[in-house]
């Protein structure tokens, strides 16, 4: 044992051992000079047992680590390091003190080189940050749960009015660039008023759910979206897809709505829900942006209502 890497006194030693992080001091052959009270129980040997042993002998999966790299930075170029916390495994094989299963504590480690007597030396200091970490993860946690929800419309769980500006703005973009097809449905629950009236606001609700639930069930491809545009009005995005085809989808999805056969009040047109369907598809001359092709899918619609409920328009039909 070399007597100037003893500590001194015994009062500093009794503040070096009371630290609440580990310290560790190497000397030039990496070998272990000091060793305090912080580490013993979390690595679960005594300053005895690790003296004048090599660290990398002590943690041999520290070889290769970035702890390693900052280590050699310290004692032959003499340069300071700290590595983060990182995503990945902990650095030290430590745990928290009595409970050698337990997970590795997250680990901050500080390597800061220094000269005694013309010796190199570093000191490492290794803090428990596994406190700072979990809040980090449960934040970033909570945050993308907010995210995911604020696109989530919150009575049906289809996508909502926000998601579908975001994903007609971004299949807009893409047909331009590719100058490919984009249909775009919207559908509107016919006499829902009355069907609220006569079965009450809750019931319209769960009937807001099913037409909704029969919707996503009918949008196969992965491009597609149903969302909920308002109150009782969904829509569909529809990559990749020709008026022609779209014509034939929304009246799949209309005879789909209808054959569930739910019953509706006395005052509407039919015994059953039923829905209208105003169609419409991108085109590079005059439906080349959201707003316009917005109003001709709302006006094919407003022209199904005209025509008696319960039918599909396509934009361009005689009206
Ligand atoms: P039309 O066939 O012309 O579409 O007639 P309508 O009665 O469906 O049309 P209108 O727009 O007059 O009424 C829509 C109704 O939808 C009125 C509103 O109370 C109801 N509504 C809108 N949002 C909700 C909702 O979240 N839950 C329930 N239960 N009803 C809703
Ligand atoms: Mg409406
Ligand atoms: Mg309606």
């Amino acid at each position: 044992m070399n007597p100037k890497t003893d500590l001194a006194t015994p009062f500093a030693a009794r503040a070096v051992n009371l630290a609440n992080s580990g310290l560790v001091v190497l000397d030039a052959a990496q070998e272990i000079v000091l060793w305090n009270g912080w580490m013993v129980p979390r690595s679960g040997y005594s300053a005895a047992r690790v003296r004048e042993r090599s660290l990398f002998e002590v943690f041999p999966e520290l070889r290769g680590s970035r702890v390693e790299a900052a280590v050699l930075a310290a004692l032959t170029e003499e340069v300071a390091t700290t590595v983060p916390a990182s995503t990945g495994r902990a650095p030290f094989p430590l745990r928290a003190a009595g409970s050698f299963d337990g997970e590795r504590i997250d680990q901050a480690v500080s390597v800061t080189p220094f000269l005694e007597d013309g010796e190199r030396y570093c000191l490492l200091e290794i803090r428990d940050v596994s406190g700072a970490v979990d809040r980090e993860r449960r934040l970033l946690d909570h945050a993308e749960s907010l995210r995911a929800r604020s696109y989530v419309d919150g009575l049906t769980g289809i996508a909502n009015r926000r998601h579908f500006d975001v994903a007609l703005d971004r299949e807009l973009r893409r047909a331009q660039r590719n100058g490919g097809a984009l249909s775009l449905l919207l559908m509107d629950i016919d006499s829902f008023k009355a069907y609220n009236d006569h079965f009450g606001h809750q019931e319209g609700d769960s009937c807001l759910s099913a037409v909704a639930q029969a919707l996503a069930g009918m949008l196969k491809r992965a491009g597609d979206v149903a969302a909920r545009y308002g109150g009782e009005e969904f829509a569909a995005i529809l990559p990749d897809t020709t008026l022609l085809q779209a014509r034939v989808h929304a009246e799949a999805i209309r005879a789909h709505v209808a054959a569930l056969a739910m019953p509706h009040a006395p005052a509407a047109v039919r015994p059953h829900v039923t829905l209208s369907i105003g169609v419409a598809t991108f085109d590079m001359d005059r439906l080349n942006d959201a707003a316009t092709l917005i109003e001709a899918a709302d006006k094919a619609l407003y022209a199904a209502k005209r025509g008696g409920r319960d039918r599909v328009v396509v934009d361009g039909d005689a009206m």
